[in-house]
């Protein structure tokens, strides 16, 4: 399910879009580096297209995460990166592991490029379950994968059950698009096996979802062909500026990501207080709650009269929950407010 912009959340509210509290994308409440504004505000070459090769972006990225520029494929989003993976590998009919619940996006692609998902539930502690995902395996399975940390869950998925999937030879795509708010990366992999890719994204820790800037970390070999496939001016002018310019200002960005990072177990912890809500631990800059006596809907329905909008989820797997983006204090101050008052 897509995400709803701000102007459409406020009237829907009845407030100014500035008073709308969003905590239901995973964005950065922090905003975008102010290098980006002014960047882009003075930049003069908007008429001219944006270099194929991306080869000042593949530079600084290579940088940011240590592995050779060769092996870096920016995309319009790492969503770009997850459809261009699936078209390189993918005949019709060929098989992909999805490890559920998590992000829509692997699911969707593979239907889209003709490809058939093969669901393994996680266990209940959301974790892949690696037995059933080896068993899964067969000879049209081209592709798994892996969100560490899962989107809706927030948890890691542990080195060791990583490991073990990667050694079964399999395409394992490891989707870190909250590694900087975990910690936890296995990019330094990309060198030492030919079947894994990472990706990454410029959209949650450099508050630049709306420009749309992503990428894979990829064995040179595989981002060669990624970079004939893709199409040419995938990332546009703007948004190869704003990745530099957020490369180029990394401790300010660190220090806004250390503070969601900072606020997440306050958060928590007033989560935990709400006797109808029960968190889940996260790894990540969001947390998912299991609402109690099947008032996921109306909870999220009182919030959003009030402004304040999260993400409420009823699948089969994921009945009655609410997951909710690690914002400012004053954010999760006014949200605990009117958590309390619906009692
Ligand atoms: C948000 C998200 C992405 C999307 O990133 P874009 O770079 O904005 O396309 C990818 N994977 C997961 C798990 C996400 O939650």
């Amino acid at each position: 399910m897509p995400i709803v912009p701000v102007e459409v959340l406020a009237a829907s509210a009845g407030v100014p879009p500035e008073r709308v509290i969003k905590l239901d994308g995973n964005e950065n409440p922090y905003g975008c580096s102010p290098r980006v504004q002014r960047a882009l505000a003075g930049y003069p070459y908007f008429h001219v297209y944006p270099d194929p090769d991306q080869r000042e972006l593949r530079k600084a990225i290579a940088g940011y995460v240590n592995v050779a520029p060769e092996c870096i494929t920016p995309g319009a989003g790492s969503d770009e990166i997850i459809d261009l993976i699936l078209r390189l590998f993918l005949d019709t009919g060929d098989k992909v592991i999805n490890c559920v619940p998590t992000f829509g996006m692997y699911n969707f692609n593979t239907g889209v490029c003709g490809g058939k998902v093969v669901v393994v539930p996680r266990n209940e502690d959301y974790e892949v379950d690696v037995p059933a995902v080896k068993a899964a395996i067969d000879r049209r399975t081209k592709v798994l994968f892996v969100a560490s940390p899962n989107n809706p869950s927030g948890n890691i998925t542990r080195p060791d059950d990583l490991r073990e999937l990667v050694e079964t030879g399999i395409l394992v795509v490891v989707d870190e698009a909250y590694a900087e708010f975990s910690g936890v990366s296995v990019v330094p992999w990309v060198a030492r096996y030919e079947n894994v890719i990472v990706l990454r994204t410029f959209s949650k820790w450099a508050g630049l979802a709306g420009l749309r800037v992503g990428y894979g970390v990829l064995p040179a070999g595989i981002a060669a062909h990624i970079m004939k496939i893709k199409p040419p001016y995938n990332v546009n002018t703007a948004a190869q500026i704003a990745a530099l310019e957020s490369l180029a200002d990394i401790e300010y960005l660190r220090g806004r990501v250390q503070a969601i990072v900072d606020e997440r177990p306050r958060l928590y912890r007033l989560l935990r207080s709400i006797a109808f809500l029960e968190p889940l631990p996260s790894d990540a800059n969001f947390i998912l709650c299991r609402v109690l006596g099947g008032r996921a809907k109306q909870v999220c329905d009182a919030l959003a009269k009030q402004g304040i909008f999260i993400r409420y989820f009823d699948t089969p797997l994921l009945r009655d929950f609410i997951r909710i983006s690690v914002g400012k204090p004053e954010h999760t101050d006014a949200l605990t407010e009117a958590l309390k008052k619906l009692g």
